[in-house]
């Protein structure tokens, strides 16, 4: 028995960081689903864990990994322009943007106009209002 069950998930992809939100999704829209009764929300709920059911059971690792790898490089674009935004309320004396190539936090000084901005860490080079 405990035999089956290895070879069953020997070779299996299993959870990542786009799993544990999925799973923390799943979380939330139980919680949601005690107060609101709604059918779109019970749908959405079943989609959310078959995808995560999916993603976990399978055997197509390197797909999962780029799907992965994508979702991390979005969620770190999102909590720096996040960050970004944040700084710009706190600090009035400089301007704060997000590389777009490697979501780099780069700060220059306000009321220089149009400027080209070179970014430190991957020299991508963008054009913002500061
Ligand atoms: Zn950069």
């Amino acid at each position: 028995m405990k035999e089956r069950l290895y070879r069953f998930f020997y070779g299996r992809y299993g959870n990542d960081a786009l799993n544990q939100f999925l799973f923390f999704l799943e979380v939330i829209l139980v919680v949601l689903s005690l107060f609101i009764r709604n059918f779109a929300l019970t749908i959405l709920f079943f989609m959310v864990f078959i995808l995560y059911f999916y993603r976990t059971m399978s055997r197509n690792i390197y797909v999962r990994q780029q799907e992965n790898a994508k979702f991390i490089n979005l969620r770190s674009k999102g909590t720096h322009l996040i960050k970004a935004m944040q700084k710009n309320m706190k600090d009035k004396a400089y301007k704060h943007f997000v590389c777009p190539k490697c979501s780099q936090i780069i700060r220059v000084p306000k009321g220089k106009g149009t400027i080209e901005i070179t970014c430190p860490n991957c020299r991508t080079k963008f054009t913002k209002k500061a």
